[in-house]
């Protein structure tokens, strides 16, 4: 069941946590694109939200390993 919102932006952003755990059904999914279409505001959010979870995502996967730190530093990559 879905409140009545006037706020469609409000709306939005309720979805925008199910939408980024890919559990919304599929006609949810294509009214929060839809909405996304045309509100600049909306699709900056959902961007920043996405980005964190990557991020979040990385920086909480298991602990480097021993020899993944030996091949990055093997390739010059940056740890920090
Ligand atoms: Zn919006």
């Amino acid at each position: 069941m879905t409140q009545p919102h006037d706020d469609p932006c409000a709306h939005c952003e309720e979805m925008m946590q199910p939408y980024l755990d890919h559990i919304l059904t599929e006609g949810e999914r294509l009214e929060a694109e839809h909405h996304l279409d045309d509100c600049e505001w909306c699709r900056r959010r959902y961007r920043f939200e996405e980005s964190l979870r990557v991020y979040v995502r990385q920086a909480v996967s298991e602990p480097m390993s021993a020899s993944l730190k030996q091949k990055l530093s093997a390739l010059r990559i940056p740890l920090n």
